[in-house]
């Protein structure tokens, strides 16, 4: 098992977090997906698709293409990742109005990699098949596989970019992880800092004669470029790469405000943020909020049921006494705590980021609504 055992950034990111919230996404729970994430994805594949474009056969000088194929490569994506999106078992309502922000997107991505080649504020519809083929010419890499030679550590880069002198000599190879979602302000957040830096680190552990090397972040966004720093990472994700060798055991979990006050897909098999939550006296925290509940009366036909909140007694078992709410169910959610009820109308239930007035709580389509089944610590 431990030859088959391999670390890329997110999986490395996700152990950083939470040991535990690496642990719980490897035990093949339902997964769950969002919308800035399938827009990413689009945004991401039609660029690649671009770059890979065969323009061959068209004239040189022709101009007026580009928009035009862009758009149709990001429309066969944005349809791919949306069958895709409804085809993963946690998803919220797919959002058709943000097609225009992938657009965006993808312009913010031809605008950078345009930039690449010197080629500042040209219109899309100005770029000639020659110009494009220059850009395509500068790189190396599209959308490949980085794996150091134990095969310990990989992943997938985005872009590796030749940079070249004024003379054609080859200066530097440069890792691009293009970005949709917002820019940095200040610095890189850590975690993307990392993920550059363990692409940049095996790259050049893999190539001992290649010229320089860095990494950079490139936002769609608004069309920065941010390098990561200097730091070599690779002692560390070989530390994470042992620490995260596949085990039956749940891993350690280390609940908190950066971590389950984070994004963590996993909460309604892990037992911890919850007791976290009530012995830091913080259930009532926030206007969205999570919560394990069971539904002591539902009048027929209506969405409105009202439930329990449940809470760890000083023996650690889950029972009421966390207060009664009333809490509605729209759209798709209803069919979620249907199929949950005729499971077993007594059991807890998760709700993830419930709208909360008060004592009255609102249940949509972003939200989760799970058996509530921790997996125990050992
Ligand atoms: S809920 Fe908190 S403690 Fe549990 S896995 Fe997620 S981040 Fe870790």
């Amino acid at each position: 098992m431990e030859g088959e055992h391999r670390l890329s950034p997110s999986s490395w990111n996700r152990f950083e977090t939470c040991p535990r919230m690496h642990w719980l996404s490897r035990q093949g729970l339902p997964r769950k997906t969002g919308m800035a994430a399938a827009l990413g994805t689009a945004v991401h594949a039609s660029i690649e698709d671009l770059l890979n474009l065969d323009l061959a056969d068209r004239p040189r000088a022709s101009m007026g293409w580009l928009p035009e194929e862009g758009e149709r490569l990001l429309r066969d994506r944005w349809t791919e990742e949306k069958a895709a999106f409804h085809a993963t078992p946690r998803h919220p309502r797919w959002k058709e109005e943000r097609w225009s922000e992938a657009l965006d997107g993808q312009r913010g991505g031809i605008d950078l990699l345009l930039r690449w080649v010197g080629v500042q504020g040209l219109a899309h519809d100005r770029v000639t098949v020659a110009l494009w083929s220059r850009v395509q010419e500068r790189v190396l890499v599209v959308e490949g596989e980085v794996i150091s030679r134990d095969g310990r550590l990989g992943g997938r880069v985005d872009l590796l970019l030749e940079e070249v002198a004024d003379d054609g000599t080859t200066t530097a190879w440069v890792v691009a992880d293009l970005k949709t979602g917002r820019a940095p302000e200040g610095d890189l957040k850590p975690e993307v800092d990392r993920q550059l830096r363990f692409y940049r680190d095996i790259l050049m552990a893999n190539n001992p004669d290649a010229p320089a090397v860095r990494a950079e972040g490139w936002y769609t966004m608004d069309r920065t470029t941010w390098v990561a720093s200097k730091d070599g990472v690779l002692e560390d994700a070989y530390l994470a790469w042992e620490a995260t060798i596949p085990s039956e055991a749940p891993a350690e979990a280390t609940p908190g405000e950066s971590s389950c006050g984070g994004f963590c897909d996993w909460k309604a098999w892990c037992p911890h943020w919850l007791r976290w939550r009530q012995d830091e006296g913080r259930l009532d925290d926030g206007e969205f909020r999570d919560a394990v509940v069971r539904v002591v009366a539902r009048p027929k036909g209506s969405s409105t049921v009202q439930a329990e909140r449940q809470v760890f007694d000083a023996e650690g078992r889950l029972g009421d006494g966390g207060g009664r709410l009333s809490v509605t169910f729209t759209g798709s959610s209803i069919d979620r705590l249907d199929a949950l009820m005729e499971q077993d109308a007594a059991g807890p239930i998760f709700l993830g980021s419930a709208l909360a007035r008060g004592t009255d709580w609102r249940i949509g389509h972003w939200c989760d609504v799970l058996a509530w089944s921790p997996i125990p610590d050992a």
